[in-house]
């Protein structure tokens, strides 16, 4: 279902989000999916946040060709290993503010997390990639949304 988009200063957008959990029920997490995606998908964004849509989970989804190339992708439970000494400077916007910011940014990062919330029930091990460029500041964007920080340093 098509969800309202959040706006600062809603308190959802600022309150840190849960990690999903092994008890979660399936059911609500894949209404949760459900509505991230097609809310993502009635927008012109480059990916969305649990929070912005009222939950606070931790949980993203980025459309096709900003993460990986030729599939779109939720991300569950991220982590941040590790971030380059190197930082990019590149303007940003928000789906949850009016105006643009200018955004300094780690260049690469190495994160781990899962895409799949039967992996987490399931006990398997999540993902570890390193991401460079574009798909590291749109990651980390969308990560910064579950810590309850927005671009405008909120
Ligand atoms: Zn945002």
């Amino acid at each position: 279902m098509i969800k309202p988009i959040l706006q600062y200063p809603d308190p959802i957008l600022l309150t840190p989000s849960k990690p999903l959990e092994k008890t979660d029920s399936i059911d609500t997490i894949n209404v949760l999916l459900t509505d991230l995606y097609d809310t993502a998908n009635s927008i012109e964004c480059v990916g969305l946040a649990a929070p912005q849509i009222g939950i606070n989970l931790q949980v993203f989804y980025i459309k096709k060709g900003f993460l990986r190339k030729n599939s779109d992708i939720f991300i569950i439970n991220p982590i941040i290993i590790n971030e380059s000494r190197e930082h990019s400077i590149i303007q940003e916007g928000c789906q949850s503010l009016d105006e643009v910011y200018i955004k300094e940014r780690p260049t690469n990062i190495n994160v781990k997390y899962y895409t799949d919330f039967y992996d987490i029930r399931a006990s398997f091990k999540p993902f570890n990639i390193t991401l460079t460029g574009f798909p590291a500041r749109v990651f980390l964007h969308e990560f910064d949304h579950l810590q309850g920080v927005l671009i405008n340093g909120q």
